[in-house]
């Protein structure tokens, strides 16, 4: 009998290819606001998602056969694990495809930032020329703070060096070797609100990282910070960050995730042109689409072959306490 897998998202041709190529298996494709309601549902052994799929606790009770489930991302907060525990179905992910474009996207921000790119654009666009107070800055020597060094965190890290900037993190998950290796010195979060010029986030939504920028750290942030978040929208307030920019509080800020998305058209957010907004297209790069399409597909063949997996889920991490997926 042949495996029955449901594809309910875009992979490339390619990796597609590479399934083709296997005699045991049979796979259809599923447009993912389908699948809830699809007849496949009940037959399906293994899923293929991305982000725009969410794996509740009524999706996996119609999906009697459901042995894998393997998402294309990174983020796994549209994955009830809980429930994938319950019903002993393997979840993987390909958290390591995506690693270099988040890494590219948080750097593109923060330059763009700090030469004012955007409203040199606009100058130009509206047929005027430089003026004096539209003035950039140089980076060798300023500090970066980077908040979860992990994957993207440690990836940015290689990247300020690269830029002669003196690199302050925040991970208390993490051992001094791993802070040593990417030569990032150690300090406390209060520390490094009040040392950073500029504050990137890449950590995990966990309970503990919601909403780990409030009111209160934006009584003391460094008052010419910029601020970039390429990690997970619930990470910053965003009610009190709209008042830190009313109070001109922030240098310059730019997001790519939001508490709520896609971003409401009523967000406060905006209302500011200073500030950079992106529609979470931190893995929006061909070369990471290709790469987690692949990459997925190989955990997919490598399972059913001879029962190998790979970035199982929930991850073996100590930030991990439990599902997320309540406050999805
Ligand atoms: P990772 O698991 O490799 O690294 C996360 C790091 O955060 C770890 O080192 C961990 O120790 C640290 N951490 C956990 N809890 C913390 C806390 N409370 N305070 C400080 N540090 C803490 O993850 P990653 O692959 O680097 O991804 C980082 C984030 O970026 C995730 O939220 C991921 O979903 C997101 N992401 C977004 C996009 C996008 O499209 N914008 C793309 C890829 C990843």
């Amino acid at each position: 009998m042949k495996k029955k897998i449901l594809i309910c998202d875009r992979f490339s041709l390619e990796s597609l290819h590479l399934l083709e190529r296997e005699d045991n298996f049979e796979f259809i494709k599923i447009d993912p606001d389908q699948l809830l309601d699809s007849d496949q549902l009940a037959a399906a052994e293994a899923l293929l998602i991305r982000s725009r799929v969410s794996v509740t606790a009524e999706l996996l009770k119609k999906a009697k056969k459901l042995q894998v489930i393997i998402t294309a991302t990174s983020g796994f907060d549209h994955i009830d694990l809980d429930s994938t525990a319950k019903w002993g179905i393997t979840v993987m992910n390909t958290p390591s495809a995506n690693r270099e474009s988040a890494a590219q996207l948080t750097l593109t921000l923060m330059l763009a930032l700090n030469q004012r790119l955007l409203e040199a654009h606009r100058l130009t666009k509206a047929g005027l020329w430089r003026q004096e107070h539209i003035l950039g800055t140089e980076l060798d020597g300023k500090t970066w703070g980077i908040v979860g060094l992990g994957r993207i965190g440690s990836r940015v890290a290689e990247l300020a060096r690269a830029f002669r900037m003196n690199v302050i993190s925040y991970d208390p998950y993490l051992d001094d070797e791993g802070f040593e290796r990417y030569q990032a010195k150690r300090v406390s979060y209060e520390e490094l609100l009040k040392l950073a010029d500029v504050i990137s986030f890449h950590v995990p939504k966990t309970k503990e990282t919601h909403k780990m920028l409030n009111a209160s750290h934006f009584e003391y942030i460094n008052r010419e910070v910029f601020l970039v978040n390429t990690s997970r929208g619930t990470v910053i307030d965003e009610e009190s960050l709209v008042k830190a920019l009313e109070n001109r509080w922030l240098r310059g800020v730019a997001l790519d995730v939001y508490e709520k998305e896609p971003l409401p058209r009523s967000s406060k957010l905006l209302n500011f042109p200073e500030v950079i907004l992106t529609p979470h297209i931190g893995a929006y790069t061909e070369d990471a689409f290709f790469r987690a399409s692949e990459d997925a597909i190989l955990k997919l063949i490598r399972f059913f072959r001879d029962g190998t997996t790979s970035d199982t889920l929930p991850p073996k991490a100590d930030w991990y306490t439990g599902s997320h997926f309540s406050f999805v």
